[in-house]
């Protein structure tokens, strides 16, 4: 059995992976003194109960920057420079450690779960825009642990909007959920609009289903800022599938249909016929890709 460990700003996902598959998966709170105490004591419990022979691995997926299982930093959860293997080797000291940030890990459960394809990037667009990048079945981590940062390719400078990493025009300042409601309010007055004083970016994409010309706007400049990321991965690192996943990807075909018609105007001759999708694994992607980290290696 392998665990796949997800941990989240409030809550630790933990799933029992056996083949590929998760067979049991809890959640319990986040508490920043004694995460991953919290976390053994629980496995130490589950293979008691269960009588679990032989564990193979635990995979983390880290909401943070981790280098070859080194976590320099936390920021939402407040916790830095951690050696994941000295930690969890206290209580598991012969199991197989893994640990890639969560974009990745998503990435990767996305294309585990999938089974298609071997080569893939998942754009998580939420409260940040990130992204994992899997070549031939396996993460790019990078020598920064920055592959795949794509939230801050400087792709929107037509605004310059701030962006909370310091620099100007990233990505993530137009395509986050924050990033939608703050486009809409920079257009609010150019064109009609049924969107009330306060609103998200749920309320965007609601509204431009029903063809509101402000939302409507507003969905297609997020679209091509999206397909121009992707046009740009496309020429990098060129895998056959790209997958839009997180909060704001619920929008669903509208988003899809909105990246589709500006990547075929963006993108290069040769990488044209590329697959866009919504991701299909929403909450369990996180604890299947971490398990992946071991089935991986
Ligand atoms: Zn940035």
């Amino acid at each position: 059995m392998i665990f796949g460990i997800d941990i989240g700003g409030t809550t630790v996902k933990i799933g029992a992976v056996e083949n590929g598959c998760i067979i049991d998966k809890y959640e319990i709170p986040t508490c920043k003194d004694t995460l991953f105490l919290d976390i053994c004591t629980f496995l130490r419990k589950y293979i008691k109960e269960k009588e679990i022979p032989e564990i193979e691995g635990i995979g983390f997926g880290i909401p943070g920057n981790v280098i070859k299982n080194y976590i320099y930093n936390m920021p939402n959860i407040g916790l830095k420079n951690i050696d994941l293997n000295q930690e969890i080797k206290k209580y598991f000291p012969n199991v197989e450690i893994a640990a890639q940030n969560d974009a990745n890990v998503a990435a990767l459960g996305e294309m585990l779960y999938n089974k298609e394809y071997q080569n893939a990037c998942m754009i998580t667009l939420g409260t940040g825009v990130g992204c994992g990048i899997v070549l031939d079945g396996k993460v790019l981590e990078g020598c920064h642990g920055d592959a795949g940062e794509v939230g801050h390719m400087g792709i929107a400078t037509e605004y310059n909007f701030s962006c909370t990493c310091g620099l100007k025009g990233c990505l993530e300042t137009v395509a986050s959920a924050t990033g939608i409601v703050r486009l809409a309010k920079y257009h609010y007055n150019e064109y009609p609009t049924q969107l009330k004083e306060t609103f998200t970016a749920k309320d965007v994409f609601d509204l431009a289903r029903k063809n509101d010309p402000l939302c409507s706007f507003v969905l297609d400049k997020v679209g091509f800022y999206i397909a121009k990321c992707i046009a740009m991965l496309a020429v990098t690192v060129d895998v056959d599938v790209y997958y839009i996943g997180g909060g704001v990807s619920k929008a669903g075909d509208i988003l899809i249909q909105a990246i589709e018609k500006h990547y075929q105007n963006l993108s290069h001759y040769a990488v044209k016929n590329v697959k866009i999708e919504a991701a299909k694994l929403l909450n369990d992607a996180g604890m299947l890709g971490a398990a992946g980290l071991i089935q991986r290696d």
